[in-house]
């Protein structure tokens, strides 16, 4: 974090933004990126796209990259009290097993949890029923300086609810449009928006289940219903496919990645998060107090 507090910080003083990761052979942010050429049938929910180290390594590397992260959340964090409405905000998506509760405790878990403004979206209540699906999203928003993270999203209105037949298909059509707008408004609003969808094979998804069945410390974690959501797995992929290609732009990109290897998929999160806020060249605040006077006054009292 060398000189970063100097005024002139210019990208390349700020964190190491050249100096990528060793270990990797490119950006996570260039290799996940999903493109128009993104299949989500295509992809190999084993491989570690982009990561050359083992996987000792890549378990080495995320206390490590936690540290990054974490001292660049708390300049976000100090701009956020001095007033700065920026923000992050990283949505995580993914299927019942996918990663996204360990995301949040072993990713998230590394930083202050006072700058984190986390929520998670199940099935909508009685009351979030009577609202637009959008409403019980923008209250949870991040606030300035911190970094929302959203475990299930918006998103659901048009993939849960487009596999069940939850609306017909006329009224979450238009969502993707109307969900692209919604995220260019906070985007323009100083929210820089990050999204994760991650993929686990069938296979490993049993053997999570599994586990959640076997081990009573787990039993919390399981849902019969995530058994009957397996038989829909080909719906979700379509309908996955469906929200990438429609809501994949360049103020609100999605990440696609691969998530067998829980160790790969947090430290390419991790450095999802540290890219966005490098992009954010923050300084730490000037002080609203004149520091020599405070220094005469506490040594004089
Ligand atoms: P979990 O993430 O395991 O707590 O499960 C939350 C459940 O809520 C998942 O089965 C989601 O598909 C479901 N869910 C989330 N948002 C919606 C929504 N808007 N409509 C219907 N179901 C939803
Ligand atoms: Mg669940």
């Amino acid at each position: 974090m060398a000189k970063s507090s100097e005024k002139s910080a210019s990208p390349k003083n700020v964190e190491s933004k050249d100096e990528k990761p060793s270990l990797w052979s490119a950006p996570p942010v260039k290799i996940l990126r999903a493109t128009d050429s993104t299949r989500i049938e295509d992809i190999d929910f084993d491989e570690t796209p982009g990561f050359e180290g083992t996987k000792a390594e890549g378990q080495a590397l995320l206390p490590e990259r936690g540290e990054v992260l974490s001292a660049l959340q708390e300049k976000l964090y100090a701009n956020g009290r001095a007033g700065d409405l920026r923000s992050i905000l990283l949505v995580l998506q993914g299927m019942d097993t996918a990663g996204k509760g360990g995301m949040v405790r072993n990713v998230i878990g590394m930083v202050d949890p006072q700058g984190v403004d986390l929520a998670s979206f199940g099935v909508p209540t009685r009351e979030e029923k009577q609202h637009h699906y959008l409403w019980r999203i923008r209250r949870a928003l991040p606030r300035g300086g911190k970094i929302g993270v959203f475990d299930r999203s918006h998103y659901e209105d048009v993939l849960v609810v487009a596999v069940h037949d939850l609306v017909p298909r006329q009224v979450w059509e238009p969502r993707f449009d109307e969900i692209n707008a919604f995220e260019k408004d906070l985007t323009e609003e100083g929210t820089l928006i990050i999204k994760v969808a991650l993929f686990v094979s069938p296979e490993e998804q049993r053997a999570r289940l599994q586990e959640r069945l076997d081990r009573p410390d787990k039993h919390w974690k399981y849902n019969p219903g995530d058994v009957t959501e397996r038989g829909f797995l080909p719906q979700y992929r379509t309908a996955y496919q469906r929200a990438i290609d429609r809501t994949n732009t360049d103020y609100a990109p999605w990440f696609v990645i691969p998530a067998n290897h829980k160790w790969y998929s947090r430290l390419a999160v991790t450095e999802l998060l540290i890219d966005a806020l490098e992009q954010l060249q923050l300084d730490w605040p000037a002080a609203d107090f004149d520091v020599e006077l405070e220094k005469k006054r506490l040594a004089e009292s």
